[in-house]
């Protein structure tokens, strides 16, 4: 290839027959006189080389090509957006699919029961009389409608059971069911709210018209504290997709007409925590208290349960109610459930009052642990368990001593001695003082026997949950009961959940910093009190508590008849007077004092 200056001295030269050129390529295309083809770079606006092929009458074209890059960027350019359209239409379409995903979760799927499927009655449930015979009236109300708006009278639109957990809320809606033949949708208040915003909303939009097809039917949702929360108490701002769920069930319960034949039924065991528009009439406007069974109801719970079970003959369901205070229907179906497959396991036909007995005991205080093996241990366990069942023996206004055993339970109890609490007060719910009272010294029992026997610098931290229960009771005593010299005041609230963002900000001691100190040493007082007393009472029984633990050791457990019959014979064997043992103050012990 010919340099620059060459082609020039080629083209003047006349060995150079024709030039094409380039600009925007910046060469030139010479065509030589040999036929030759040959290409030079040029300068961009090169002016020599034109008057030099002018000058020996070359033939010079000039070639311009933009127009083919220009056409060559189109296609490219072409090709790209066609790539990005073909990227974006996929792209777009995986989203539609998740999009329609999202509509489909949007639709609940209520657990739908066609008529009659129901097969609970109100047989099945028991024990809790007047909520049944209050729901009696809407299963009239879903049976004969006519009878009610003849008279002029509306249906209610909304029931709201009110109770514990396990009490049979789930049980007595779809009993409801059952007996008027009507469908039951259920749902859980939870399932309404979702990842998506809105969700809830248009699940709850979904529910009442899939329920009004089907009218007259029962809607049934547990739980509903989860979306039925007072509005306005959440930290960052009130509108959340709880409070939108919870606006949109306000706007169905008032958008059916009256009489459609839907009935919604809501559980909650936090009424205190809704909103109050949903009580108002026309929504929920009646509410029924479902509560722990009393010992009758008790009974009549377990002996619905028994029907699917075989008893022996042994087996008294009046005893078991009272041995059971506090159950729930769910916990006494548990007992009975862990009865039967410990029978089961022991290959056993019927269930006997072994295996409830061992059933209530795995609920009560968990599974077995291996027997204690070091005595000295044991020993001090057992002068410690002793210490409060003595004391529960005692006195008179504490619970009855129902057993007390030496052996362990898994989660680290050594040991335990267990009351029967006291029917009345379990179902009046009304506590004394001196009940309250009793109860600090028995808890205080197990420190004062290690006292009394081992002396001030041998106690163990064994009695740090007693400590825990005689602080929460005596801060109970002062600051809600009225129940000290501080005098009648209500200083705390009890101490229910409180509403971030409500309460937190708001929350704080309705007394003065004076009034903080007094409650400490009023709280301190009483604990200090219930130690010595309990001395008082173990000190000169130290012979009685000897021989208790020695028969504790020896047999692992003792009834509560048992103890109170070597209690008896002791002091027929006149004792010496209790109140005359000049006992040293041996109760200067710190005590824990914040539960
Ligand atoms: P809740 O809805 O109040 O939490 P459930 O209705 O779900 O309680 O009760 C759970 C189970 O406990 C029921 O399926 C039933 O077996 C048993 N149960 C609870 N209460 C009763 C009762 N009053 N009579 C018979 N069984 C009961």
């Amino acid at each position: 290839m010919p340099s620059y200056s060459q082609l020039l001295a080629q083209i003047s030269d006349g060995g150079v027959k024709e030039l094409v050129l380039v600009p925007s390529r910046r060469e030139v295309i010479a065509t030589l006189s040999s036929g030759e083809r040959v290409t030079v770079p040029v300068f961009a606006d090169d002016q020599q080389i034109l008057r030099t092929a002018e000058s020996a009458g070359v033939p010079l074209t000039v070639r311009d090509t933009r127009q083919q890059e220009a056409m060559a960027g189109l296609f490219t350019n072409g090709a790209l957006v066609l790539l990005l359209i073909v990227g974006l239409s996929l792209l777009l379409r995986r989203s539609a699919q998740v999009a329609n995903k999202a509509m489909g979760f949007a639709r609940s799927q209520p657990r739908l029961q066609p008529e009659g499927d129901v097969s609970i009655r109100f047989d099945d449930v028991a024990g809790i009389n007047e909520a049944k015979e209050e729901l009696q009236e809407v299963v009239s109300f879903l049976k004969e409608p006519d009878r009610f708006t003849r008279v002029g009278a509306r249906i209610p639109k909304g029931v709201l059971l009110v109770g514990p957990p396990g009490t049979g809320k789930t049980l007595l809606a779809r009993a409801i069911a059952g007996e008027a033949g009507v469908p039951f949708f259920s749902m859980a208040a939870s399932e309404f709210v979702e990842l998506f915003v809105g969700v809830g909303a248009s699940r709850v939009r979904d529910l009442f018209r899939k329920a009004k097809e089907k009218a007259p039917c029962i809607i049934f949702i547990d739980e509903i504290d989860a979306v039925g929360r007072q509005r306005g108490a959440g930290i960052g701002g009130g509108n959340d997709e709880r409070e939108q769920t919870l606006n949109q069930l306000l706007t169905e319960m008032d958008g059916f007409e009256e009489n459609s034949g839907v009935i919604l039924l809501a559980a909650t065991n936090r009424p205190d925590v809704l909103d109050t528009a949903l009580m108002r009439p026309g929504r929920f406007d009646r509410q029924i208290v479902v509560d722990l069974p009393d010992r009758r109801g008790r009974e009549a719970i377990l002996a619905v349960h028994a029907r699917t079970r075989p008893l022996a003959d042994e087996v008294s369901l009046a005893q078991w109610a009272s041995r059971t205070p506090g159950f729930s229907g769910a916990d006494l179906s548990n007992l009975l459930n862990e009865a039967a497959i410990l029978t089961a396991r022991r290959q056993q036909r019927q269930i006997g009052n072994d295996c409830l007995h061992d059933a209530l005991e795995r609920i009560t205080m968990g599974l077995t642990a291996a027997p204690l093996q070091d005595s000295a241990k044991k020993r001090l366990i057992a002068y410690h368990e002793v210490g409060h069942a003595l004391i529960t023996t005692l006195l008179p206004d504490a619970d009855q001593l129902d057993k007390v055993t030496l052996l362990p339970r898994s989660g680290g109890v050594g040991g335990f001695a267990r009351t029967t609490p006291d029917e009345d007060v379990l179902d009046s719910g009304l506590i004394s003082r001196a009940y309250l009272r009793a109860r600090l010294v028995v808890a205080m029992g197990g420190r004062a026997a290690e006292l009394v026997v081992f002396g001030p610098s041998e106690v163990t931290q064994g009695a740090s949950s007693d400590l825990q229960l005689v602080s929460r009771i005596c801060r109970e005593m002062v600051t809600r009961y009225g129940f000290s010299s501080l005098g009648p005041q209500a200083l705390e609230s009890d101490g229910g959940e409180v509403f971030l963002g409500r309460d937190l900000v708001h929350t704080r001691p309705h007394y003065a910093e004076r009034t903080g100190r007094q409650i400490d040493l009023h709280i301190q007082g009483l604990a200090r009190q219930a130690l010595q007393e309990a001395v008082a009472l173990l000190e000169p029984r130290q012979a009685l508590m000897d021989q208790l633990v020695d028969a504790l050791i020896e047999q692992e457990t003792l009834e509560g008849e048992t103890v109170r019959a070597m209690v008896a014979a002791f002091d027929r064997q006149g004792s010496p007077d209790p109140d005359a043992a000049g006992a040293p103050d041996r109760t200067a012990d710190p005590v824990a004092l914040r539960s």
